[in-house]
């Protein structure tokens, strides 16, 4: 009996199989047609065979009357479900259900399969040992000549595992980005072309503070400028780099510099399209993965530290000057009268006695003059380094903030975005600029201008670094151009506490590094210094 009925239902399932292939509903799913053309449906296999197909096609197939009532399942249905066949033929798709789907999904299930569309969507079904599975179903109409609907074919498959998955990956995503929104520090993904494919909150506040100037490629430009670091090889060897401590200056007008320990991760590019699937790692395009944390206020304390111990041995330094200075100013002064002396001796006198006063006076004098030059301190040879101007600048600057404030001078100086470094001297350069500013406050405060400003730009050209020095003072009148480089020239009107040594030893640091300066004679409503100074080779 179960046999006669099982054979009814099969030639049904021929019957409505046939007839969907012949005429497949308008939206039904592409693959679902391929499917059965694979399976030799369309009339070229003899009914048992195409059966006996369809039977071992791996996606469970159901055959139903117009009321869900099944005809015929196949094999994967019955492994899907866990109901053999007999317990379903005759009875309603329902079933299957676990009573977790909500009933506006069957509704509009119905209306769709009813309006003689195909239905594609997910229920929540149970299998006959009590277990729930998600199960992704094609529900379509197989319409008789009559235009009439006569069955449904049902198609589903079980995709628990692909929903479990989806869902991790939407928590890990989730989490993930919960993460790195919320992360203090900076976070960008770059991809070969240095395009920010991803950032975080701290980036984008970064972005804000450097006025739009994308962070990343600051970072970049300073990693590979003070650090020698190639990009490009993050990608070919696969290196990542760990903290790496960079200093950039943010652009815009007195915005101090910051500090930032960087680390890289080289990431492969995710490429989805379908002919990537067998590319190796190597063969995928590089992103880079650079984070950032900021160490500006560690720094600063650290550059506290410094600055004071500069402070400490600049004084010293220029005490030992000032010495330098006093004594050989001495020693010139007395060279004068024993010239005369000299001379007068020369001259022999009738009066022997004065002769031998004069001989006694120019030999204690002479001994005098003697522990003088030995009383002028040596100058300390400094070894020589690689030297980052715009931090010197700063440093000095620094120094001169009380004296700055006191006069009311507004300094304007933006500094280079990139580093120039040169081999040098640390402490002569100080000096250098220090006297250089030193003279702009002297020359403004002893003029009358009302908005006295001191100007500093820092450029490269020709392989030399160019610092320009302005002021807004009276300037320098042409004869003397040349003059206040001699040593004791002193020009200023107050000038106790000056022996006119400060350009003569700006001249000794800038021949000590190779360089030159020079008073520009073609600047009008003040006075611009010129040093120029080779810049460091990358090579050295
Ligand atoms: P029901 O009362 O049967 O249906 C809920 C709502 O669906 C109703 O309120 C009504 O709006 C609508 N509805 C139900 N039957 C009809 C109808 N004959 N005509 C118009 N509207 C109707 N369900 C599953 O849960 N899992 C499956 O795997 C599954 N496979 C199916 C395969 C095919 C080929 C077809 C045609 C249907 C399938 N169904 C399946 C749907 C199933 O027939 C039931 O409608 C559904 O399970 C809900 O059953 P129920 O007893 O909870 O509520």
């Amino acid at each position: 009996m179960l046999q006669q009925s099982q054979n009814l239902a099969y030639g049904e399932a021929i019957d409505a199989i046939s007839r969907f292939l012949a005429k497949p509903p308008a939206g039904m799913p592409a693959d679902v047609i391929q499917a059965f053309d694979a399976l030799g449906a369309k009339g070229f296999l003899p009914p048992k065979l195409f059966l006996e197909t369809v039977e071992q096609a791996p996606i469970a197939i159901s055959i139903t009357d117009p009321n869900a009532r099944i005809l015929y399942v196949n094999k994967a249905f019955e492994e899907l479900t866990g109901y053999p066949r007999e317990q379903v033929v005759g009875q309603n798709e329902s079933k299957l259900s676990s009573h977790s789907t909500p009933v506006s999904v069957y509704q509009e299930l119905w209306q769709t399969i009813q309006d003689k569309r195909v239905w594609r969507g997910s229920l929540v079904n149970l299998r006959k040992n009590g277990e729930e599975y998600l199960a992704e179903l094609v529900i379509s109409p197989v319409l008789g000549s009559n235009n009439k609907i006569e069955y449904f074919l049902g198609m589903h498959r079980d995709k628990t595992d692909i929903h479990q998955l989806e869902q991790r990956l939407k928590f890990q995503k989730a989490l993930t980005e919960a993460a790195l929104v919320a992360a203090p520090m900076v976070i960008a993904m770059l991809d070969s072309d240095r395009k920010v494919l991803m950032d975080n909150n701290a980036y984008k506040a970064l972005l804000g503070d450097f006025r739009g100037k994308e962070p990343a490629h600051l970072f970049l430009e300073a990693l590979i400028q003070q650090d020698g670091f190639d990009p490009s090889k993050v990608c070919k060897e696969g290196n990542c780099f760990t903290n790496v401590e960079v200093r950039i200056d943010p652009p815009g007008r007195d915005v101090s510099p910051r500090w930032f320990v960087c680390s890289g991760v080289h990431v492969a590019e995710m490429d989805e399209a379908a002919q990537n699937y067998f590319k190796t790692q190597q063969e995928r395009r590089c992103c880079l993965l650079l984070v950032a944390n900021e160490v500006t206020e560690r720094r600063n304390r650290i550059n506290d530290a410094r600055l004071n111990m500069i402070r400490a041995t600049m004084t010293e330094q220029q005490m030992l000057q000032t010495m330098r200075e006093s004594i050989s100013a001495a020693v010139f002064k007395l060279q004068g009268p024993f010239n005369m002396m000299k001379a007068a001796l020369s001259m022999q006198a009738d009066a022997q006695n004065l002769q031998m006063v004069l001989q006694q006076a120019m030999q204690t004098g002479e001994e005098a003059l003697q522990s003088l030059r030995a009383a002028i301190p040596d100058n300390v040879e400094e070894l020589e380094s690689s030297v980052n101007i715009n931090e010197i600048l700063h440093e000095v600057l620094r120094l001169s903030t009380e004296k700055l404030l006191a006069s009311g001078i507004v300094v304007d100086w933006r500094p280079s975005t990139l580093s120039p470094t040169l081999a040098g001297r640390a402490y002569g350069l100080r000096s250098l600029f220090k006297s250089l500013i030193d003279n702009a406050i002297h020359s403004l405060n002893e003029s009358d201008q009302k908005q006295p400003e001191i100007r500093l730009d820092i450029h490269v050209e020709d392989d030399e670094l160019v610092l320009e020095v302005m002021d807004n003072g009276p300037g320098i009148p042409a004869n003397l151009r040349l003059k206040v480089f001699e040593p004791f020239y002193c020009g200023w009107q107050k000038a106790s506490e000056h022996a006119g040594m400060g350009l003569t030893m700006a001249q000794e640091v800038v021949n000590d590094h190779q360089g030159s300066i020079q008073i520009d004679p073609d600047f009008l409503g003040g006075c611009r210094v010129f040093v120029r100074l080779p810049v460091m080779d990358s090579e050295d």
